[in-house]
């Protein structure tokens, strides 16, 4: 270790680099890659939303706005949340606009975690859980899903990991990277663990509207919860808008509040061009939104379809835009998985254990790709994996 990196922060210095980029730079390398890699629509943001924002600079709308966000917009947001899921708030005090959901994940830990708390989520799980936890001081606790069962939650592992020092419960559905959700018994019986416990929730339900067989319930509807749960959502996924980078939390005011004083010192508001596109996005984007839904879906059927018959079995997630295959047929671990896969067939996927040990074994496709590349992955996959047979 240099001198230098000897005098930087220990926690950022023991945060291990995320699994998925090496994938990424090796790819950058090759040509007629088809990346299967990145969770991101692969569609651009619809243009009455780019052209709102468009305006929006042609009037000169570039200045600060409230720490909160603009009001216009927390209201769209309450009435929004509203219609898709029966929530109620208080667009005043009870929303937060941030960039991103991830900012409002980082915030929502800084907020609720003292040093030593520890934080439940299920495992396999998205990437940034574990470091965010840590960052804000508090010990991540992960608790592995039942791989056989399409990764669902485990609620006896869940009871198992109940300390004295947890603090909260950190959900993701539909998940990145399993595309499994919640059902509705199974989101009674977490409501039930963190009423007896008095645990907070951090509801990351960024995927919610990319609900493709069931209606989405927000946990934060339940007995119980409203009062426990501070409900992340945002706009990178459903409105195609990754590169806005907004996204808000949905809390009661205490939690808002005290979110809102660290948001203020270290990024005063969301950039008021994003605000002014998701705007646009709320009051008129559902009809675009429902078209990109629709296209995920039908993606899904395809692609899931076609690894089954590759020989690559896959649970139907329910949710996101992830396929998470078993690759137990072949003779390689993940890692080693996704490294051949590029380079014999220059495929892109992610491998499974990325997310925690509980995805061994398995390998993380975003369908957020054409259909016709779609088919293509299938083919170059389904030569990769009969070569590789486990004999
Ligand atoms: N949460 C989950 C589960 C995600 O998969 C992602 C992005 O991939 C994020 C949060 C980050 O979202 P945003 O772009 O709103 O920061």
């Amino acid at each position: 270790m240099s001198a230098l990196t000897a005098r930087l922060s220990r926690a950022a210095l023991n945060m291990p680099p995320s699994g998925i980029r090496k994938y990424f730079d090796l790819a950058a390398t090759m040509k007629d890659v088809i990346s299967l890699g990145v969770g991101e629509p692969d569609f651009i943001t619809p243009w009455r939303t780019r052209e709102a924002c468009i305006y929006a600079l042609e009037k000169g709308q570039t200045s600060y706005t409230s720490n909160y966000g603009m009001l216009e917009l927390r209201q769209a947001v309450v009435k929004s949340l509203e219609r898709y899921y029966g929530l109620s708030y208080d667009p005043a005090s009870e929303v937060l606009i941030t960039v991103g959901v991830s900012e409002a994940l980082d915030l929502a830990l800084r907020a609720v975690i003292n040093p030593g708390d520890e934080v439940l989520y299920l495992e396999p799980g998205y990437v940034s859980y574990a470091p965010t936890i840590m960052l804000a001081g508090g010990v991540p606790v992960p608790v592995p899903a039942k791989k056989a069962e399409g990764f669902a939650p485990d609620f006896a592992a869940f009871a198992a990991k109940i300390t004295p020092r947890t603090k909260a419960v950190l959900l993701n559905y539909p998940c990145n990277p399993t595309g499994s959700t919640l059902t509705q018994d199974e989101l009674a019986e977490l409501a039930r663990l963190c009423v007896a416990h008095d645990l907070l929730v951090l509801s990351d339900e960024i995927y919610s509207q990319l609900s493709y067989d069931v209606p989405h319930t927000a946990i934060a509807t339940l007995p119980g919860m409203h009062e426990r749960t501070i409900t992340l959502n945002g706009f990178s996924k459903a409105y195609a808008m990754t590169g806005w980078r907004l996204g808000y939390a949905a809390a009661p005011a205490e939690i808002i509040e005290v979110m809102m004083k660290i948001h203020q010192y270290t990024m005063l508001c969301a950039p008021i061009t994003a605000q002014k596109a998701a705007l646009e996005a709320l009051a008129n984007g559902h009809d675009d939104m429902r078209d990109m839904i629709d296209e995920y879906c039908m993606r899904r059927n395809f692609f899931v379809r076609r690894l089954n018959e590759i020989g690559m079995p896959c649970h139907v997630p329910q949710g996101a835009f992830y396929a998470f295959p078993s690759i137990a047929a072949t003779d390689l671990n993940a890692d080693r998985f996704a490294v051949q896969l590029l380079e014999e067939e220059k495929v892109v996927v992610v491998p499974g254990d990325v997310f925690g040990p509980t995805g061994a074994g398995h390998i993380r496709c975003s369908y957020a790709t054409a259909l016709d590349k779609l088919a293509e992955a299938c083919v170059r996959m389904e030569r990769f994996v009969q070569r590789h047979r486990r004999q």
